[in-house]
Order: structure tokens, then C-alpha cells, then sequence
């Protein structure tokens, strides 16, 4: 359709002239000959354009324009004024009233028309234009509402000039408040840990030459605990419509390289629980079976590297059934947490011990050579036999353990080997009559 064009004119020839041209040129027409009806069908059915008279009895041309540019649904409608009168103070009142052009009667059909078209026109692209930002500024919301509520942060930087831009939630896992300050490659690099800084920066560094990148790093905000970000990056060529372009093959491309961060700290924080959880034992505290052995084999090797002696103590609780059987099982947990509790006073930080299962213990002892492994050991067994565990009765309970001791060989080849000589030292502990070491 050419378009929705509403008429008000008093002068009913004039009203019928104007709606004849409009229609016969496809338009759709319609004639009102006072304002205020033509008020009211304006707001029941906007039209695209209004041609106005200015003198009319009641309400003239001038007050029907002010009260549609009152209105904020219908104000951006094109008003042309058409008046017999060829003064000028009317063209300049229709202008300060709100119009956007002037037809002064008698008018020639081919001006009506082509001011119509035009305004027709400018009209529907402004329209579109609006319903583009509309539809962009939506889309921009939704946008940072579902990052914020992933806690993704998104940024892009310039690969010719360096520029920087910072999405509002990048802001916020970066510490700011969004737009506090300019985004600068600088302040990114300052707020990172220190060992991840190279790291980082060099993952930044070959984006540029097109090589993706996905990393995990922390940054170390003031006052804060360390948060833990997860950042990936790739580089994004655009056809160049842009400022800053340069000639990929014979395509003109804007280069530039595009990331998303995401604050993962939560997350990592509850891995690195339930890997501790994994790595201990329950009741006790001490390491479990699994991450023992595994760590024992690793300082094995290192021992090897180094050439420093590695020892390894295996001790069993003497007679622990029969603790169970006389006190009950609560009882004998206590016991084994009373263990674990002297193991810990009595060894160094760097010693580790392990529950290898039920009632029966391995301790590694770093850099500790077989005379002093014996040392430790004895001073365990004793800080152990004059250990009391309190009961409930107010009673206490007194409990032993037999002790093997073991140090790593020249021709061991794995920490298998001295584990199994520990084992074979406690049985000749537990058969010599128990609470000793062998
Ligand atoms: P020995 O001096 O020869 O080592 O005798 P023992 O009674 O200590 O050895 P035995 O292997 O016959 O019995 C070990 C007992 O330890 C049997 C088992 O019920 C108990 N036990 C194993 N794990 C736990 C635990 O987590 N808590 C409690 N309360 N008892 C446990
Ligand atoms: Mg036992
Ligand atoms: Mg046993």
C-alpha cells in the first residue's frame, strides 16, 4: 500500500479533491471535516502521515497538531499543515506546532503528492529504525541478563590498535563496578596471580596470530580470596566495514580477538573438597589407601633422583578385636583416632601417614635413613603404649602396636618392595609378642 494517510479540512470540495488524488494514487484516504473527530480516529487507528488544515471552525489546525505531538504514542506521526493563507506566520506556527512541512491551497496535485510520498516514506524507515534499536536494545538486555546469571564475562580486543572492551559482568568478576574504570590489558595483567601472569599473557599473545586458547588462571583481588577464572579466546575476523582494517588474502577484515571469562572459584573450591575427601580417611584423618601408595611411589622416585634415603614404618594395633569385642566398636574407633592423633605429635609435618585399612597403618618418613627410622619408630610405639583413651564410664583405656620398619634399597625398584619388607618386619614384631618393633 502507498499508504494510511488521514485529511482534515472543513471546506468539503477541498477534502474531497485532497482524498481523490490520494486514492486514486493507491494511498489509503481518510476525510474528516473537524478536529476533534479527526482526533478521535487518529488515536483508534494512527495513520502514517496527516495533512491538516489550518483554519477551521472549533478546534483549528494548530491545537489539533499540539494535542497529537502531546501523545506519546502518536506524536512521531508527520503532520503537513495545508492553509489558503500564504502569510508567513502561520508557516512558522505550523512549524513551532509540531509539523513537518507546509501546502499552501491552491495546491497542484503533483505537490501534494510528492510531499506526501516523501514524508510517507521518511516516515516507515524512521518506524524501522526504531524497531531495529528496539529489537537490538532487547536483545542486548537479555544478552547481559543471561551472563550475569552464568557469571560469564565477555571482552574483545583490537588486534591492530590493542583496544579493549569489557562486558558489564567481566567487570564485576574482575572486581569493578561496570564502567568504573577504562578497560586496559594492563590492569587485566595486574590482577593476576603472579605465577599464572607469563602464562596468560602468552596465551593473549599467539590469539593474536590465530591460535585459541583455553585456560584456567586466578586473580588476586584485594581483601579477597583468590578467585579462580576459566577464559577462552579466539581470533574473529570481520569483513571491514570497520576503522580499523587490514587485507586478509583480498578480503579487507577488522581483526579481532574475542573472549569469554567465567568465575569458577565455587566451583573449584568444591572439587578441591571432594579431592580431599577422596584423598582422606574419615575417620581418622590420615591419608587414605589409595592416595598413600600414591604419593609413596612418587617420593620413591624422588628419593632415587636425589639419592636421599626414604624409610617406611607399617604398625598394627595389637589385639584390636579383642578392644572391640570388650568396649564395643565405638571404642575401638576411638582408638584408632587416638593413633592417628600420636602419629601426628610425635612425627614431623613432612611425614605422611596412611590407613592402608582397618587397624593397620603406614607411615612414610622422608629423608630418614634406617637408624633413624628405628628411633622414630620406638619413640612412636612407646608415645603409643602410654597413651589413655577416655571412656564414657570415666575409665581409661590403654592399647599397643607392633611396629615394622623398612628402608629403601639400591635395588629396589619400586616402593612395593620395601612395603613388603615392612610387612614381613611387623609379623616377626607381632610373633616375637607384640608391642615392639622389628
Ligand atoms: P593382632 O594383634 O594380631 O593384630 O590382632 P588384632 O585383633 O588386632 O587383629 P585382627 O586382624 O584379628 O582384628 C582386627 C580387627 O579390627 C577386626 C575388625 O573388626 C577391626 N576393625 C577393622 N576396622 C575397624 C574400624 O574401622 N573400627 C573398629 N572399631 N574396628 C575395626
Ligand atoms: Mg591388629
Ligand atoms: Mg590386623
Amino acid at each position: 500500500m502507498a499508504g494510511n494517510v488521514l485529511i482534515v479540512d472543513d471546506t468539503p470540495p477541498v477534502l474531497k479533491l485532497l482524498k481523490d488524488i490520494l486514492s486514486a494514487e493507491g494511498y489509503k484516504a481518510r476525510p474528516f471535516n473537524n478536529g476533534e473527530l479527526a482526533l478521535r480516529s487518529i488515536a483508534a487507528e494512527p495513520p502514517e502521515l496527516i495533512l491538516l488544515d489550518v483554519r477551521m471552525p472549533g478546534m483549528d489546525g494548530f491545537e489539533v497538531c499540539r494535542r497529537i505531538k502531546e501523545d506519546e504514542k502518536l506524536n512521531d506521526i508527520p503532520v503537513i499543515f495545508i492553509s489558503a493563507a500564504t502569510d508567513t506566520d502561520d508557516k512558522i506556527k505550523a512549524f513551532e506546532a509540531g509539523g513537518v512541512d507546509y501546502i499552501t491551497k491552491p495546491f497542484q496535485k503533483e505537490e501534494v503528492l510528492a510531499r506526501v510520498q516523501t514524508h510517507v516514506a521518511l516516515h516507515r524507515s524512521r518506524q524501522k529504525l526504531l524497531e531495529t534499536q528496539n529489537a537490538l536494545r532487547k536483545s542486548e538486555q537479555s544478552l547481559k541478563i543471561a551472563q550475569a546469571v552464568a557469571q560469564l564475562g565477555h571482552w574483545e580486543m583490537d588486534v591492530q590498535s590493542g583496544e579493549l572492551s569489557w562486558s558489564d559482568e567481566t567487570y564485576r568478576i574482575f572486581g569493578f563496578a561496570p564502567q568504573a574504570v577504562a578497560p586496559s590489558y594492563e590492569a587485566f595483567l595486574k590482577l593476576l596471580h603472579p605465577d599464572d601472569r607469563e602464562r596468560v599473557a602468552s596465551h593473549i599473545e599467539t590469539a593474536k596470530q590465530g591460535n585459541d586458547f583455553d585456560i584456567e588462571y586466578r586473580i588476586v583481588l584485594p581483601g579477597e580470596r583468590v578467585r579462580v577464572i576459566h577464559g577462552k579466546g579466539a581470533l574473529v575476523s570481520f569483513p571491514g566495514q570497520g576503522r580499523k582494517t587490514e587485507i586478509i588474502g583480498t578480503v579487507q577484515c577488522d581483526n579481532e580477538v574475542i573472549g569469554v571469562i567465567q568465575d569458577i572459584t565455587t566451583r573449584k573450591e568444591m572439587e578441591w573438597r571432594l579431592e580431599h575427601e577422596a584423598r582422606t580417611d574419615a575417620l581418622t584423618g590420615c591419608s587414605a589407601r589409595r592416595y598413600f601408595l600414591e604419593i609413596a611411589q612418587q617420593e620413591f622416585a624422588r628419593s632415587r633422583r636425589y639419592g636421599s634415603s626414604l624409610s617406611l614404618l607399617m604398625l598394627d594395633l595389637d589385639h584390636f578385636k579383642k578392644i572391640n569385642d570388650t568396649h564395643g566398636h565405638h571404642v575401638g574407633d576411638l582408638t584408632l583416632q587416638k593413633l592417628a592423633q600420636v602419629c601426628r605429635v610425635v612425627l614431623r609435618q613432612e611425614d605422611m601417614v596412611g590407613r592402608l585399612g582397618g587397624e593397620e597403618f603406614a607411615i612414610l618418613l622422608i629423608e630418614t635413613g634406617s637408624e633413624r627410622a628405628f628411633e622414630v619408630a620406638e619413640r612412636l610405639r612407646e608415645a603409643l603404649a602410654t597413651t589413655d583413651v577416655a571412656l564414657d564410664t570415666g575409665a581409661t583405656l590403654r592399647f599397643t602396636a607392633s611396629i615394622g620398619v623398612a628402608t629403601v634399597a639400591a635395588d629396589d625398584a619400586g616402593i612395593d618392595a620395601p612395603l613388603i619388607r615392612a610387612d614381613e618386619a611387623l609379623y616377626r614384631a607381632k610373633n616375637a609378642g607384640r608391642n615392639r618393633i622389628a
